[in-house]
């Protein structure tokens, strides 16, 4: 039996390149975007995000091998619709498709978090706490006005304590969940930044020790693996897929 996977973001950058390698791997993906997808939904809305998850559980008959909520917005949105992509509409996905996952097959689950949480000063505060706290209209007031960068990085340290959140109660259903964080891969959200006059040489100056941008496919082996039976005992951690910057950066942020 081929394992079916929902991917959200399929439609570009590293969501695609996620589905591409497991349809090679033989898995059904179910792709959801907010175009040219299988589903095509509305990530930033509560009716939008309700649409996604009502179109997967039917294509997928309640029963769900794997997801990766991969959709998402950078730093060069406004801060607002970053929140509600980036963080509500990827939990919202999560949770609504909980059910379908715990009937699924060594069912799994990778979120996509970034290095860019341990590399923006000011990400760890307000922004982070009412995502985490689960109410929308405080985490949009509280963005509203912030740095893009910033409330970008908050949307995923909220992403990322979600799954560490999760560990226990997704693991007593037999559903993994872990998050791969990664650094500056070659997608439009990368581009859109690149173009950026207020980031592009920043983001072109930063120190890589593997010496290049990722690709889709690098991350997409990561993902392919973490979904897979050789992380049956990975639950609840973060991995970062970034080229060693992280480490460079802040050699001594271990244990
Ligand atoms: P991308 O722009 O190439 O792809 C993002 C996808 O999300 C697009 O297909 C877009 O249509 C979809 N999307 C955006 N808003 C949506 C909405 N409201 N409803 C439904 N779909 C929506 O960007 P990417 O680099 O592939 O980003 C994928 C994920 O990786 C994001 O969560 C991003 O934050 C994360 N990430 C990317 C990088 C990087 O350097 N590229 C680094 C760290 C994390």
């Amino acid at each position: 039996m081929p394992r079916t996977i929902a991917v959200t973001g399929v439609a570009s950058g590293l969501g695609r390149g996620v589905a591409e390698r497991l349809e090679a791997d033989g898995a059904r993906v179910i792709g959801v975007d907010i175009a040219d997808a299988e589903v095509t939904a509305d990530l930033s809305t509560v009716e939008g995000r309700a649409a996604a998850v009502d179109a997967v559980l039917a294509a997928c008959g309640g029963v769900l091998d794997g997801l990766v909520p991969c959709a998402g917005l950078g730093p060069q949105h406004a801060p607002e619709r970053i929140i509600a992509v980036n963080y509500f509409g990827a939990i919202a996905t999560l949770d609504g498709l909980e059910d379908a996952l715990a009937a699924g097959s060594a069912p799994a689950v990778v979120m996509i978090c970034s290095n860019s949480t341990t590399l923006t000063p000011g990400a760890d505060g307000p922004i982070a706490a009412a995502c985490l706290a689960g109410d929308e209209t405080l985490a949009v007031q509280q963005a509203a006005g912030a740095n893009p960068a910033v409330a970008y990085a908050a949307s995923k340290i909220g992403i990322g304590r979600a799954v560490r959140r999760r560990a226990q109660p997704f693991g007593v259903r037999g559903i993994r969940i872990n998050s791969v964080a990664p650094g500056p891969f070659n997608s439009r959200l990368l581009q859109e930044g690149l173009d950026d006059p207020a980031t592009g040489d920043l983001i072109r100056s930063l120190p890589i020790p593997l010496g290049r941008f990722g690709e889709p496919s690098d991350i997409a082996d990561v993902v392919a693996w973490l979904l897979g039976d050789g992380a049956r005992y990975l639950q609840g951690t973060n991995v970062f897929v970034d080229g060693g910057i992280d480490a460079m950066l802040s050699p001594d942020r271990f244990p």
